[in-house]
């Protein structure tokens, strides 16, 4: 018994130690190192934004309302609209919008035949894009008016392929499940921009992601996501992808317990995907980065989250042994900021554990359902 107590609390030690030093690590880089790059403010390539669509209708019009804010040439900035054969009034609404209002921006709305995924979708739109640079966006997300100038001043580096930007929660104080990704979110952004400065980071968001057109051939399609297995496909040709934290954009976090799992275990089955890529990928010698933030963001990705389950054998044999201690674990819940933290740990990690399970049965999640209560 003891030799298994002993296993467990070791196994969570390294649970609880290996992020906590990971983040320390990029934290410093993130407040001290400087980018070194060299921005150009006056960089200003051709840009083809696309916006892959799937029942839609509550947010498109305001999502084309958002679009028409962005500071950029009228000229230098195409807007492809790709819908997979919504069941609602997607097309039509925007169809309409921009008969009606005119638009500032050349536009292009694309219908598919059928739904095949957004992977599917974005390389469909792919093929009529005409810009140096392309950019990703979900319909539901809105972007800064100046965030796309702020992300591009960063992509006139020659070493530079893609560019993601930061999330603000537009509902971040509207519960415990809102709070505890926005929570979430602070330690997310810090390894970003840690990761950024490092060198690269391999996880892209594609509510805003910028790419360099000649530094990939199509978006990833097949297993992970369009955003972050797009990204490893660029770094392993030699560039480097960041995140960088003045390219603002704002969404909605899920705000019920069935809401955030959703979302999450699906966004981690397509992570998971792509890190184990970036793995092989690194094994073969096959991407030139470094070893460090691949084999840790693998470990906090797929290892971490099952090292949880010793954490809480051990806590069970604590409640076993010392009984009084149950009482202590409604307190924890007193504190909103605490609780907030551990409703984010925990629910982080079982989805995280669920992700793992489904990835290893083989779902791929190419198609899913939207979640209702991230649009407004
Ligand atoms: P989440 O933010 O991870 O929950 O993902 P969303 O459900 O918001 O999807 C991101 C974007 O992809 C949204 O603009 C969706 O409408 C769009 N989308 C999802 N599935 C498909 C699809 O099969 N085809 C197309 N064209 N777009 C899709
Ligand atoms: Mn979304």
């Amino acid at each position: 018994m003891n030799l298994i107590l002993a296993i467990l609390v070791i196994l969570s030690a390294f649970h609880v130690l290996v992020p906590y030093v990971y983040y320390l690590f990029m934290k410093r880089i993130a407040e001290r190192r400087p980018w070194g790059l060299v921005l150009d403010q006056d960089y200003e390539p051709k840009v083809s934004m696309i916006i892959p669509t799937y029942n839609e209708a509550s947010v498109i019009v305001k999502k084309l309302q958002n679009i028409e804010k962005l500071d950029y040439p009228k000229e230098k900035l195409e807007v492809i609209i790709v819908d997979s054969a919504s069941r609602d009034t997607t097309v039509d609404m925007a169809k309409k919008y921009v008969k009606k209002n005119g638009f500032p921006f050349k536009i292009l709305i694309l219908e598919e035949e059928e739904r095949r995924g957004k992977g599917k979708a974005l390389n469909f739109a792919l093929q009529y894009s005409k810009g140096e640079v392309i950019a990703t966006s979900d319909a539901d997300s809105y972007w800064e008016a100046s965030a796309l100038r702020k992300a591009l001043r960063y992509m006139a580096y020659p070493q530079i392929g893609a560019v993601t930007g930061r999330e603000i929660l537009i509902n971040l104080n509207r519960n415990d499940y809102t709070t505890a990704e926005g929570l979430y979110r602070k330690f997310y952004n810090t390894l970003r921009i840690g990761e950024s400065k490092y060198y690269s980071t391999l996880i892209f968001q594609g509510e805003f992601a910028v790419y360099k057109r000649e530094v990939f051939e199509k978006f990833e399609d097949e297993k992970g996501s369009d955003d972050t297995g797009t990204v490893i496909n660029i770094i392993s040709k030699g560039l480097r992808c960041i995140f960088v934290p003045n390219a603002v954009f704002h969404d909605m976090a899920p705000s019920t317990w069935k809401g955030r799992m959703t979302v999450k275990t699906r966004r981690a089955q397509h992570l998971i995907y792509a890190l184990t890529k970036a793995v092989k990928l690194k094994i073969k010698r096959r991407i030139p980065m470094s070893s460090l933030i691949i084999f840790v963001n693998f470990f906090l990705h797929v290892i971490n989250p099952l090292l949880s389950i010793a954490l809480l054998g051990s806590l069970i044999y604590l409640l076993y042994e010392f009984p009084l201690f149950l009482v202590c674990i409604p307190l924890l819940f007193l504190s909103r900021k605490l609780r907030a933290f551990l409703l984010s740990y925990i629910s982080n990690n079982i989805a995280l554990v669920l992700a793992i399970f489904r990835c290893i049965k083989g779902d791929r999640q190419d198609i899913w359902q939207k979640v209702p209560e991230m649009r407004y």
